[in-house]
Formats: structure tokens, C-alpha cells, sequence
């Protein structure tokens, strides 16, 4: 099996064992195929799960050929989640919520959208610091991508005690918070702030809001180049809080460092990827997905 497959390969496709994959750009760092190709293995399940690198505008050809060959399905990551929403056929409840699909199934000609970002995410928030979302403040960077709706709905369904919301194209933030403001209504004993707010990228109102939070979420892609700048100024980061980033190469995030440094405890998004997985493959297989098999493999 190659690293990776462009839309070249999938024009001229013969590898007739890989019947599942997951879709990005960049999708060289994915560690899922590790994950799910033991799955498959664990299930006796004859097929198998590689990388696609597509580009934006190759995506709605990439999903046809992927259907023309009997795929079972394939997870998107960076930057398809919210563009492939159009380009469903069919799109469950919880995707068409979030406004971002990670798992399409194909049936015949079908493509059926799904998420399993957010129940990941609050799996992996309770694997990592053995607490629930609805007793969290929450902080979330990046609320305008794929994973980041995901993540701030999911807040909205367990009813987290408290959810700011920040995006670099602020408007992004807005908008989401309007479409949750609903879920938010009920009064909790929290001082000052509001239980749900969007607010700038700016460095005062970020230092007032993490003093207000428990959670602090990196779901940007920012940390996946290692030219990427700092998502955060050191400085910001108080050892009250956990750091979660929902990056997971390196294993050991500049966001993470930054948090340890402060005295903060902190996850990459290793445990995410885990749950979120397990969570697909049942929607491909209608079966249990093997959790532990999936875990030692990504280990
Ligand atoms: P996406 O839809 O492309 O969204 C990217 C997000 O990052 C947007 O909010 C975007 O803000 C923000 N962003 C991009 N460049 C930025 C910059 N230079 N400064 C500040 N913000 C920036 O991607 P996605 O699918 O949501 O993925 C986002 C991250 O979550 C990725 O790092 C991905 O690896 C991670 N993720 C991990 C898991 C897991 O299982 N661990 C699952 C899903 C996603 P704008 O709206 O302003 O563009």
C-alpha cells in the first residue's frame, strides 16, 4: 500500500482490497489507517483503509469515483468537513446540525453523511481528564472549521456549564453561537459571565475568558506545519486549566508543551481520533468496533 493516493490513482484504480480510506490535504500525518486496518484485521473483514490527498476542488469527483468503486466509506479531515456537506446525497441528523460531515457511507450511488467528531471529542475529554463536558467550562479555539462545530455542538448537547466560542474570522463564531443560543438558555450559578459568548481573537478578552474556563480546545489546524506559529501566547495558559489539543503529530504539541510548562494538564487528540474512529467504523459495519485493538494499534 502506497503512503498515500491522489485523484490519479483513483481514476486508474486496481487495488481492489482498499475499500475504505480517509480524505484530506494535507494527509500524510493521519494515523487513522493504523487504527482501522487492525479493526478490520481483529473483524476478519477482507478490505482495506488508506490515505487520499485531495485538493478542495477534487473532492466532489474523488467522492463519485470512490462510489463507482464500492468504497464502504471514507472519514474527511482538514479541509473537506464542511464542504462535503453539500455533496451528500443524504445527511443524518447530527451532521446536518453540526454543519460538517467526518464519515460518508456509500450505498450504490448514495453518499450518506454522518459525524462522529463531537461524541469522540466527549469521550476522549472523559478518557483523558475523567470528567464530563456538562461540568466544564468551556473555551474553544477554531470554532468555525469542521471539528470545531462538531465539538461546540456536542458542548450544547451534554449542556456544558459554559461555552465561548473563538474563531479567526470571528463571524464564523457569531453565527454558530446564534444557531446554539437555544441550547444555552438555562441559568447556572456563574457569576458575571455569560454561559455562551463568542468573542474576538485578542489577547485581553482570550486572558478574561481563560480565567473563566476550565477546558481550553485547540480545534484549528494550527500545530500541524511546524512552521505554524503558537496558537496561544504562553502566557495565557494558568495551571487551573486542561488543555486539550485536538492535534496529535506530534505527539507532543507545542500547545501541550506550553500548557505543562504553565503547570496545566494536557491531551493531544489521540484519544479524539480513537473515539471518533470506533465511532465510524459502526456506522460502516453496523457492529461493535474492537475499542481496544484500535487503541494498542495506535499506541
Ligand atoms: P477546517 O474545517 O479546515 O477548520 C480549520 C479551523 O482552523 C478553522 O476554524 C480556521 O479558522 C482555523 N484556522 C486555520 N488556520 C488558522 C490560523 N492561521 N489562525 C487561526 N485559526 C486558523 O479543519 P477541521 O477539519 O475542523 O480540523 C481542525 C483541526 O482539528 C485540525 O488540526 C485537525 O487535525 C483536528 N481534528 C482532529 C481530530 C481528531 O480525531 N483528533 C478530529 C477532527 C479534527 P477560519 O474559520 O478563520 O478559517
Amino acid at each position: 500500500m502506497k503512503d498515500f493516493y491522489t485523484l490519479a490513482d483513483l481514476e486508474k484504480w486496481d487495488e481492489r482490497e482498499i475499500r475504505l480510506g480517509v480524505i484530506g490535504d494535507p494527509v500524510a500525518h493521519s494515523r487513522s489507517p493504523q487504527m482501522m486496518n487492525a479493526a478490520l484485521q481483529h473483524c476478519g473483514l477482507q478490505m482495506q483503509y488508506a490515505r487520499f490527498q485531495i485538493a478542495p476542488d477534487e473532492l466532489e469527483q474523488a467522492l463519485e469515483l470512490f462510489a463507482s468503486h464500492k468504497f464502504v466509506g471514507v472519514n474527511l479531515t482538514v479541509p473537506h468537513k464542511v464542504s462535503a456537506l453539500g455533496l451528500m446525497t443524504e445527511t443524518d441528523d447530527v451532521a446536518r446540525e453540526a454543519g460538517a460531515i467526518n464519515t460518508v457511507r456509500f450505498e450504490g450511488e448514495k453518499r450518506i453523511g454522518s459525524n462522529t467528531d463531537g461524541l469522540g471529542f466527549a469521550r476522549a475529554i472523559h478518557q483523558e481528564f475523567s470528567v464530563d463536558l456538562r461540568d466544564l467550562r468551556v473555551l474553544l479555539l477554531g470554532a468555525g472549521g469542521g471539528a470545531g462545530r462538531a465539538i461546540a455542538r456536542q458542548c450544547a448537547i451534554e449542556g456544558c456549564e459554559r461555552l465561548v466560542l473563538v474563531n479567526r474570522t470571528f463571524a464564523k463564531a457569531r453565527e454558530l453561537a446564534d444557531e446554539l443560543r437555544s441550547s444555552f438558555q438555562e441559568a447556572r450559578v456563574l457569576g458575571p459571565v455569560a454561559r455562551l459568548e463568542a468573542v474576538e481573537w485578542k489577547e485581553a478578552a482570550l486572558r478574561f475568558q481563560i480565567a473563566n474556563a476550565d477546558l481550553l480546545v485547540n480545534a484549528t489546524s494550527l500545530g500541524m506545519k511546524r512552521s505554524d506559529p503558537p496558537v496561544l501566547a504562553a502566557s495565557l495558559l494558568a495551571p487551573h486549566l486542561m488543555v486539550y489539543d485536538t492535534i496529535y503529530t506530534p505527539a507532543r504539541t507545542v500547545l501541550m508543551q506550553a500548557a505543562a510548562e504553565a503547570g496545566a494538564r494536557a491531551a493531544n487528540g489521540l484519544s479524539m481520533l480513537l473515539h471518533q474512529g470506533a465511532l465510524s467504523f459502526e456506522t460502516w459495519f453496523d457492529r461493535d468496533a474492537p475499542i481496544e485493538v484500535m487503541r494498542a494499534a495506535l499506541l
